[in-house]
């Protein structure tokens, strides 16, 4: 039986310093207790304390890293059911399915095709980000031989997928040293898998035919004492998988122990709107890792947005840097926008400055990564504000004029801004699409 949050919060420093995310320590505590956040969360819990807390410190979902260095993925940690709830942790990890049959040469080329899998969004780069090796072959050397070629390739993380100890083992020979999931330990070959994770240190996944078959495996896996799993429930029919990954998700964060762990799920359809669909559905519950069996770009553009979209923090904003951006070859003559560091309103700008072809500099006010009404409407892009990051922004170095333009839906500013600054303050349009023709008709280079 877990512990209470008051028993908890006996054990905690007692600070108050909200550097774990929460208004007191008794809060921590409560969340703590409710399965809802980490002990790691706090940098002042001593290791008496931890080890008192036992099974209360952990989190309910261990954290699996697979790989090594800045590549490494880290899945798991989760702490809870929906996203509103407070945030979802770490993005699953979209893996590249590669059968090593083909030869060599195709090989490479689609190792060059998932280089590519990286893509430009509102300022991130998001790739696919594993590759999912498969021993087609039956054979170990064959196996052997792609995994070298992939570890060349590539220092993406792999997962290696065959059901052989000796071909896994002919495989952890070549990749140990970057730590690779191994796929999948079953109820015939657990025990030689178990012995692979714990001699090579790499986690390992496990599969069962259905949840209850799977409960039963964790518990030999762990008992053997390999700590790092990947859960599969067996299920392959997209209303099963989704069963059950809601359902090890919901036992989890109950700290049912063998369902404590990230998942990996397979989205293979032949046909590429159900595979995305089916990859979708398992990006959103609850999968850590979707092995997906395509590299065309179409078809993993949407995964990986998405992705975003779901483990975006809901409290927290993607914002671009605050200070001037130049688009195009500006001059001392450019026109000087100023808008939020709302990231997505910063895009569109910049995107519609770029479609007037006329060369400009943006301003972008730390607003916290609000957009301008709901900055405008915080207090936090305001005619003071705007007036010090034009001061302090270094701009009236870069122009000849003083002439700034804001957002239409914030003209109210204007004639504290103008009187505040001193420079003259041009409406902008409403909405940035109106920039090209508000720039033909209002400015002259
Ligand atoms: Fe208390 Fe630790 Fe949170 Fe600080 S970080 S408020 S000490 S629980």
């Amino acid at each position: 039986m877990g512990l209470t949050g008051l028993e908890i919060y006996k054990l905690l420093p007692k600070k108050n310093c909200k550097e774990c995310g929460q208004p007191t320590c008794l809060a921590f505590a409560m969340q703590l207790a409710a399965g809802k956040a980490s002990i790691e969360a706090c940098p002042y819990v001593s290791e008496e304390a931890k080890a008192a807390l036992g099974a209360a410190s952990a989190p309910p979902i261990a954290l699996v890293k697979i790989g090594v260095g800045d590549r490494a993925l880290a899945i798991g940690d989760e702490t809870v059911l929906f996203r509103h709830d407070k945030r979802f942790e770490h993005p699953p990890g979209l893996a590249i399915l590669i059968p090593d049959d083909e030869g060599e040469e195709r090989l490479r080329e689609r190792l060059e095709a998932f280089q590519r899998l990286c893509f430009d969004r509102v300022g991130q780069i998001h790739c696919a980000d594993m590759v999912a090796l498969e021993c087609r072959s039956g054979d170990p050397a064959t196996f052997a031989a792609a995994v070298k070629t992939t570890l060349a390739a590539t220092d993406w993380p792999l997962v290696l997928i065959s059901e052989d100890p000796e071909v896994q083992r002919a495989a952890l020979e070549v990749a140990k040293e970057r730590r690779p999931l191994i796929y999948a330990a079953t109820r015939d070959n657990w025990e030689k898998f178990a012995a692979l994770a714990k001699e090579f240190d790499v986690p390992l996944a496990v599969r069962g035919e259905n949840l209850a078959s799977l409960v039963e495996l964790v518990n030999q896996v762990t008992g053997a004492g390999v700590s790092a799993l990947v859960l599969d429930s067996g299920a392959r029919q997209p209303n099963q998988v989704l069963a059950d990954q809601t359902q090890i998700r919901r036992q989890a964060l109950k700290r049912f122990r063998p369902f404590g762990f990230p998942t990996i799920t397979f989205a293979t359809d032949p046909d590429p709107a159900t595979r995305v669909m089916e990859a979708a559905l398992y990006i959103a519950k609850y999968a850590g890792i979707v092995v997906f069996a395509s590299d065309d770009p179409a078809e993993v553009l949407p995964l990986v947005t998405l992705r975003l979209n779901i483990y975006t923090d809901p409290q927290k904003p993607i914002a671009v840097e605050p200070k001037v951006y130049e688009i195009g070859a500006v001059t001392p003559h450019s026109p000087v926008f100023v808008t939020t560091n709302f990231s997505l309103t910063y895009f569109c700008v910049a995107s519609d400055v770029e479609a007037s072809r006329v060369p400009s500099y943006i301003l972008t006010v730390d607003t916290d990564g609000t957009s301008v009404l709901t900055a405008w409407a915080a207090g936090k892009f305001t005619p003071e504000k705007i007036a010090q990051a034009l001061k302090e922004s270094g701009i009236a170095e870069k122009v000849a004029h003083r002439k700034v333009i804001i957002p239409g839906g914030v003209a109210v500013l204007s004639g504290k801004l103008q009187e505040l600054s001193g420079w003259e303050v041009l409406v902008g349009p409403r909405e940035s699409s109106g920039i090209p023709a508000f720039l033909k008709q209002y400015w002259q280079n």
